[in-house]
Protein backbone atom coordinates (compact mmCIF):
# COMPACT_ATOMS: atom_id res chain seq x y z
CA UNK A 1 0.00 0.00 0.00
CA UNK A 2 1.16 3.80 -0.62
CA UNK A 3 1.97 5.48 2.43
CA UNK A 4 -0.20 8.89 2.92
CA UNK A 5 2.33 11.79 2.18
CA UNK A 6 1.51 15.77 2.76
CA UNK A 7 2.32 18.44 0.22
CA UNK A 8 2.40 21.97 0.54
CA UNK A 9 2.35 25.39 -1.39
CA UNK A 10 1.83 29.31 -0.06
CA UNK A 11 -0.83 31.50 -1.75
CA UNK A 12 -0.88 35.04 -0.79
CA UNK A 13 -3.76 37.29 -0.97
CA UNK A 14 -4.88 39.60 2.21
CA UNK A 15 -6.83 39.38 5.12
CA UNK A 16 -9.86 41.61 6.12
CA UNK A 17 -11.99 41.82 9.45
CA UNK A 18 -13.19 44.45 11.34
CA UNK A 19 -12.56 46.94 8.26
CA UNK A 20 -9.10 46.50 7.84
CA UNK A 21 -6.71 44.35 5.31
CA UNK A 22 -3.72 43.02 5.85
CA UNK A 23 -1.64 41.39 2.88
CA UNK A 24 -0.78 37.65 4.07
CA UNK A 25 1.08 34.41 3.04
CA UNK A 26 -1.05 31.10 3.72
CA UNK A 27 -0.09 27.53 3.74
CA UNK A 28 -2.15 24.74 1.50
CA UNK A 29 -1.93 21.51 3.05
CA UNK A 30 -2.78 18.21 0.93
CA UNK A 31 -3.00 15.32 2.59
CA UNK A 32 -3.25 11.86 0.86
CA UNK A 33 -1.57 9.11 -2.06
CA UNK A 34 -1.20 9.53 -5.44
CA UNK A 35 -5.07 8.70 -6.18
CA UNK A 36 -6.82 10.49 -3.39
CA UNK A 37 -6.66 13.70 -0.73
CA UNK A 38 -8.23 16.12 1.58
CA UNK A 39 -7.14 20.09 1.24
CA UNK A 40 -6.92 21.99 4.26
CA UNK A 41 -7.74 25.44 3.92
CA UNK A 42 -8.41 27.26 0.62
CA UNK A 43 -6.95 30.66 0.97
CA UNK A 44 -6.36 33.35 -2.11
CA UNK A 45 -6.15 31.28 -5.64
CA UNK A 46 -8.01 27.81 -6.90
CA UNK A 47 -5.18 27.66 -9.08
CA UNK A 48 -2.79 27.48 -6.22
CA UNK A 49 -4.35 24.29 -4.75
CA UNK A 50 -5.15 22.86 -8.18
CA UNK A 51 -1.15 22.65 -8.64
CA UNK A 52 -0.86 20.78 -5.29
CA UNK A 53 -3.37 18.68 -6.07
CA UNK A 54 -2.72 17.77 -9.53
CA UNK A 55 -5.05 14.86 -10.64
CA UNK A 56 -6.03 13.30 -7.34
CA UNK A 57 -9.86 13.31 -6.59
CA UNK A 58 -10.34 15.43 -3.02
CA UNK A 59 -12.20 13.92 -1.00
CA UNK A 60 -13.00 17.27 1.28
CA UNK A 61 -12.22 20.29 1.65
CA UNK A 62 -11.23 20.76 5.28
CA UNK A 63 -11.96 24.35 7.10
CA UNK A 64 -9.23 25.09 10.39
CA UNK A 65 -11.71 28.08 9.96
CA UNK A 66 -13.59 30.75 8.16
CA UNK A 67 -11.22 33.65 8.16
CA UNK A 68 -11.87 34.81 4.85
CA UNK A 69 -8.05 34.44 3.87
CA UNK A 70 -8.62 30.46 4.92
CA UNK A 71 -11.99 29.94 2.63
CA UNK A 72 -12.21 32.58 0.24
CA UNK A 73 -11.63 30.20 -2.75
CA UNK A 74 -13.59 26.91 -1.06
CA UNK A 75 -16.57 27.09 -2.89
CA UNK A 76 -14.67 27.91 -5.98
CA UNK A 77 -12.81 25.05 -5.68
CA UNK A 78 -15.81 23.28 -4.88
CA UNK A 79 -17.22 23.34 -8.24
CA UNK A 80 -13.77 22.47 -9.85
CA UNK A 81 -12.94 19.10 -7.27
CA UNK A 82 -16.71 18.49 -6.53
CA UNK A 83 -16.11 17.60 -3.01
CA UNK A 84 -18.14 18.79 0.19
CA UNK A 85 -16.71 22.03 2.25
CA UNK A 86 -16.45 20.81 6.09
CA UNK A 87 -16.38 23.74 8.36
CA UNK A 88 -17.31 23.78 12.61
CA UNK A 89 -20.71 25.30 12.57
CA UNK A 90 -19.78 27.51 15.20
CA UNK A 91 -17.97 29.42 12.30
CA UNK A 92 -21.15 30.67 10.75
CA UNK A 93 -20.93 34.42 11.20
CA UNK A 94 -17.22 34.47 10.08
CA UNK A 95 -18.52 32.20 7.08
CA UNK A 96 -21.29 34.71 6.59
CA UNK A 97 -19.17 37.61 6.05
CA UNK A 98 -17.40 36.45 3.07
CA UNK A 99 -19.63 34.04 1.62
CA UNK A 100 -23.19 35.36 2.02
CA UNK A 101 -24.49 33.51 -0.86
CA UNK A 102 -23.67 29.77 -0.13
CA UNK A 103 -23.21 27.38 2.98
CA UNK A 104 -20.88 24.82 3.38
CA UNK A 105 -21.76 21.10 2.74
CA UNK A 106 -20.43 18.91 5.96
CA UNK A 107 -20.13 20.22 9.99
CA UNK A 108 -17.13 19.45 11.62
CA UNK A 109 -17.98 18.12 14.95
CA UNK A 110 -15.22 17.38 17.87
CA UNK A 111 -13.66 13.87 16.88
CA UNK A 112 -14.98 13.98 13.61
CA UNK A 113 -12.35 11.74 11.58
CA UNK A 114 -11.59 11.04 7.72
CA UNK A 115 -9.29 9.25 5.81
CA UNK A 116 -7.09 9.95 2.55
CA UNK A 117 -4.65 7.94 1.27
CA UNK A 118 -5.12 5.34 4.09
CA UNK A 119 -4.39 7.98 6.86
CA UNK A 120 -6.65 9.25 9.42
CA UNK A 121 -7.15 12.79 10.15
CA UNK A 122 -9.25 13.70 13.26
CA UNK A 123 -10.79 16.76 13.95
CA UNK A 124 -9.92 18.80 17.04
CA UNK A 125 -12.61 22.07 18.20
CA UNK A 126 -9.90 24.17 19.55
CA UNK A 127 -11.98 27.63 19.85
CA UNK A 128 -10.27 31.15 20.65
CA UNK A 129 -9.04 32.66 17.95
CA UNK A 130 -12.32 31.82 15.87
CA UNK A 131 -15.52 30.14 17.92
CA UNK A 132 -14.84 27.19 15.18
CA UNK A 133 -11.65 26.80 14.73
CA UNK A 134 -10.50 23.21 14.52
CA UNK A 135 -7.06 21.28 14.19
CA UNK A 136 -6.50 18.12 12.23
CA UNK A 137 -4.44 15.92 13.84
CA UNK A 138 -2.73 12.59 11.91
CA UNK A 139 -1.79 10.47 14.42
CA UNK A 140 -0.06 8.13 12.17
CA UNK A 141 1.65 10.89 10.19
CA UNK A 142 2.74 12.24 13.63
CA UNK A 143 1.29 15.57 12.87
CA UNK A 144 -1.14 18.14 13.42
CA UNK A 145 -2.27 21.20 10.96
CA UNK A 146 -3.56 23.72 13.08
CA UNK A 147 -4.13 26.91 11.52
CA UNK A 148 -4.19 29.46 13.35
CA UNK A 149 -4.63 28.46 16.43
CA UNK A 150 -0.73 27.53 17.39
CA UNK A 151 1.85 28.80 15.25
CA UNK A 152 6.07 28.70 15.38
CA UNK A 153 6.22 30.88 18.37
CA UNK A 154 2.67 30.59 20.07
CA UNK A 155 -0.73 31.57 19.87
CA UNK A 156 -2.96 32.73 17.01
CA UNK A 157 -3.87 36.20 17.10
CA UNK A 158 -7.24 36.95 19.28
CA UNK A 159 -7.38 41.14 19.36
CA UNK A 160 -10.03 40.42 16.65
CA UNK A 161 -13.77 40.30 16.62
CA UNK A 162 -15.39 36.15 17.40
CA UNK A 163 -11.94 35.94 19.47
CA UNK A 164 -11.55 35.10 22.89
CA UNK A 165 -7.77 34.80 24.12
CA UNK A 166 -8.73 32.85 26.93
CA UNK A 167 -10.19 30.71 25.23
CA UNK A 168 -7.10 29.84 22.64
CA UNK A 169 -4.56 29.09 25.41
CA UNK A 170 -7.64 26.71 26.97
CA UNK A 171 -7.74 25.23 23.95
CA UNK A 172 -3.75 25.04 22.85
CA UNK A 173 -3.35 23.65 26.95
CA UNK A 174 -6.35 20.97 26.95
CA UNK A 175 -5.96 19.59 23.14
CA UNK A 176 -2.76 20.40 21.05
CA UNK A 177 -0.62 20.03 24.38
CA UNK A 178 -2.85 16.75 25.06
CA UNK A 179 -0.41 15.51 22.26
CA UNK A 180 2.90 13.97 22.48
CA UNK A 181 5.74 16.90 22.10
CA UNK A 182 7.59 14.88 18.78
CA UNK A 183 4.11 16.10 17.22
CA UNK A 184 5.08 18.05 13.82
CA UNK A 185 2.80 21.15 13.84
CA UNK A 186 1.74 22.74 10.56
CA UNK A 187 -0.08 25.92 10.78
CA UNK A 188 -2.27 28.30 8.72
CA UNK A 189 1.01 31.09 8.13
CA UNK A 190 4.75 30.33 8.36
CA UNK A 191 7.07 27.57 9.59
CA UNK A 192 5.83 24.40 11.04
CA UNK A 193 7.09 23.98 14.57
CA UNK A 194 6.81 20.92 17.32
CA UNK A 195 4.21 20.64 20.30
CA UNK A 196 7.16 20.06 22.77
CA UNK A 197 8.96 23.41 21.66
CA UNK A 198 5.15 25.09 21.91
CA UNK A 199 4.58 23.87 25.30
CA UNK A 200 7.87 25.33 26.32
CA UNK A 201 7.16 28.79 24.91
CA UNK A 202 3.81 28.96 26.48
CA UNK A 203 4.91 27.64 29.58
CA UNK A 204 7.90 30.06 29.77
CA UNK A 205 5.27 33.28 28.82
CA UNK A 206 3.05 32.61 31.69
CA UNK A 207 3.85 29.71 33.57
ZN1 LIG B 1 -7.51 33.34 11.11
Amino acid sequence: MMAARIDHAVSSGTFTLDGETFEVDNNIWVVGDDEECVVIDAPHDVADILAVVGSRKVKAILCTHAHDDHVRVAPALREKVVAPIMLHPDDQPLWELTHPDYLWDVDLADGFEITAGGTVLRALHTPGHAPGAVCFYAPELGCVFTGDTLFNGGPGATGRSFSDADQIKESIRERLFALPDETVVHTGHGDDTTIGAERAGLDGQDG
